[in-house]
């Protein structure tokens, strides 16, 4: 009998809930056996684990904070000795939203290191196995705040300006290695981070008229893992009703 090739892994930090979930379906859909990464909301994480085993790929559950560099060490660097996944989603965020006057340090750093040190600690090891095996996609979240700026997300803007750059950089770095590294910049996404946010003023800002859905973003991405977007890297691709043009 003939072995099956072995599948592709897909490894989606902030896995548990809204776009990072829409991202794991989305990839067991596209046939990827997922790892899925969470901070600490096992019950959600789980609920996301049977939903991509129900569509038949295989999910492991990896839960750490991106931040903690030790934590990863532990868990993905012994995952990654045997098993090198071939699409990397950096996709867990946080906001701490306030006026630059009133911003404490804490949610300054915080928002930083979620963002710039957890793709960082995730991404260096992952990206050390991509380049032995010379292939691989990395996807990094960013969000239209990081292009255009969002006042009252001084943090949160930088951020995720940060890590266009750090796409870009990695991009020219690495494309050589047959790794392609781009970034998705969603616009406004309903999920928790976006629910208490005043809609009714919104919503007239948006050409489109509504905020997208975690699917939208999770179809871009499972776009740029595909075999269609070998040609693309470097790359800040927007899915945002046309907030930012
Ligand atoms: P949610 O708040 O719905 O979910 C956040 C996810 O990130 C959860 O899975 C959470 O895990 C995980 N997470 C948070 N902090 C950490 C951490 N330190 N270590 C590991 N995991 C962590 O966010 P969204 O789905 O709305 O956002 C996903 C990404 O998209 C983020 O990067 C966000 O900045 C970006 N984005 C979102 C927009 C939107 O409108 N929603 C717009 C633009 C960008 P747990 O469940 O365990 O807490």
């Amino acid at each position: 009998m003939q072995s099956r090739a072995p599948r592709k892994i897909a490894l989606i930090t902030g896995g548990s809930r809204g776009i990072g979930a829409a991202i794991a379906c989305g990839l067991a859909r596209d046939g990827f056996d997922i790892w899925l990464n969470y901070r600490d909301n096992h019950d959600a994480a789980a609920g996301v684990a049977h939903a991509v085993e129900t569509i038949g790929s295989a999910c492991r559950l990896v839960p750490f904070d991106v931040t903690d560099p030790e934590k990863i060490e532990a868990l993905l660097g012994t995952l990654l000795e045997t098993q090198t996944p071939y699409a990397l989603v950096n996709n867990a965020g946080f906001s701490r939203d306030a006026l630059m006057v009133w911003m404490t340090q804490s949610e300054w750093k915080t928002v930083l290191s979620v963002t710039l040190d957890g793709f960082f600690h995730v991404t260096k090891p992952v990206l050390n196995a991509m380049l032995r095996k010379r292939e691989g996609r990395i996807i990094n979240i960013v969000s239209t705040s990081g292009e255009s700026g969002m006042p009252g997300q001084v943090n949160y803007s930088a951020a995720k300006a940060g890590l266009i750059g750090a796409t870009k950089a990695l991009a020219k770095e690495v494309g050589k290695r047959n790794v392609l590294v781009n970034a998705v910049a969603p616009g406004f996404i309903q999920t928790e981070m976006t629910e208490k946010l005043p809609a009714d003023k919104i919503l007239p800002t948006i050409p489109l008229g509504r905020f997208g859905t975690p699917q939208e973003v999770a179809a871009v991405v499972s776009f740029l893992c595909s075999e269609k977007a070998a040609y693309i890297t470097g790359q800040v691709i927007g899915v945002n009703g046309g907030i930012y043009l």
